[in-house]
């Protein structure tokens, strides 16, 4: 029998936990798959790991690990893969906007298609404004352009995967991690599954805008190193600007004899480099803190408390 694993990260999901585990469970109770599930509680403040014992109580298909703190989606993501065994492993979100129908459909498609390795879900429609829509369509594209990787599309992180592609994630240690920019670098066969989220089962979204963009940055940085090449850039595009600058006033000097204006355009073009010079140091320094973070080499994330058989064979 194929065993499947769901990853499910929970930060302060109280209400969901439960209602998640039901509905999981009577989708895939009539399934042909050993299912099993870890969920991660990502320091959450509220009653999520009290629930999560209840849950552990009447069942053994489930692991359950708690942060000492809040680590984000992606260290939950991590710590989930560093436990899951199954021949098939997901992610799935605890407010049951991914449906576990959709999950088991996920899974199907794996089993009956050898040739594929990965199920992304991803939204044929999106729930959210169109503007927003645009901003994010945006990003996917930059970001492609930037890192060289096209997969991502529309992806989320609603995904089922082979072990093979699990331990190809797990070889990837790096500190700051970017769920999409991983699955696309590590490759593999990857079949688009369209699905349209459901509205939240109880709690709010842990999203900000604010929190989105630097996601997004964070992304942008962790694959792609264009964002350096700015600076060689602009040096190229001042340096040759001065040269035809020159050019121009040696031969007014040469007609014109020498003359001493011009402190407004003196004035302009020496805050316009020092702006850019100021900006391609930022960007600079930005690679370099990454760098330092990882060179200190800390966990992903700690783990306060666990609940069942470390998953792994
Ligand atoms: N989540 C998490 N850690 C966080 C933020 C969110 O584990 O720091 C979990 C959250 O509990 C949920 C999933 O990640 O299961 C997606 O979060 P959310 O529903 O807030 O995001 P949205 O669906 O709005 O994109
Ligand atoms: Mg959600």
């Amino acid at each position: 029998m194929t065993r499947a694993t769901f990853i499910v990260p929970c930060f302060n999901e109280q209400d969901n936990v439960y209602r998640f585990y039901n509905t999981f469970f009577s989708v895939f109770e009539r399934s042909p798959f050993d299912w099993n599930l870890v969920f991660i509680d990502d320091g959450s403040s509220d009653d999520t790991w009290s629930e999560l014992q209840r849950i552990a109580q009447t069942t053994d298909r489930i692991t359950a690990i708690s942060f000492s703190r809040n680590f984000g989606k992606e260290a939950a993501i991590w710590a989930g893969l560093n436990n899951a065994s199954g021949d098939l492993v997901g992610i799935i979100d605890a407010d049951l906007q991914q449906s576990p129908t959709d999950a088991l459909a996920m899974c199907e498609i794996l089993e009956k298609n050898p040739q594929y390795d990965c199920v992304a879900a991803f939204q044929e429609r999106r729930r959210e404004s169109g503007f927003m829509t645009k901003v994010k369509g945006s990003f996917y594209s930059l970001f492609a352009k930037l890192s060289g990787m096209n997969a991502i599309q529309d992806a989320s992180d609603f995904r089922v995967f082979r072990k093979s592609v699990a331990d190809a994630i797990r070889s990837l240690p790096e500190s700051f991690r970017f769920s999409k920019g991983i699955f696309a670098w590590v490759g593999f066969n990857t079949y688009p599954y369209p699905y349209t989220p459901d509205n939240r089962a109880a709690g709010e979204s842990k999203w900000s805008t604010v929190g989105l963009v630097k996601y997004a940055l964070e992304g942008m940085l962790a694959f792609s190193v264009a964002p350096l090449r700015i600076a060689t850039t602009l040096g190229l595009v001042a340096a040759a600007c001065a040269i035809i600058y020159f050019v121009v006033l040696l031969g007014q000097t040469l007609i014109q004899g020498v003359d001493v204006p011009g402190y407004a355009t003196l004035m302009g073009v020496m805050l316009l480099l020092g702006g850019a010079q100021l900006i391609c140091m930022g960007i600079m320094g930005e690679y370099i803190a990454r760098s330092y973070v990882q060179g200190k080499n800390r966990p992903i994330y700690i783990e306060k408390a666990r609940i069942g058989s470390l998953d792994q064979e």
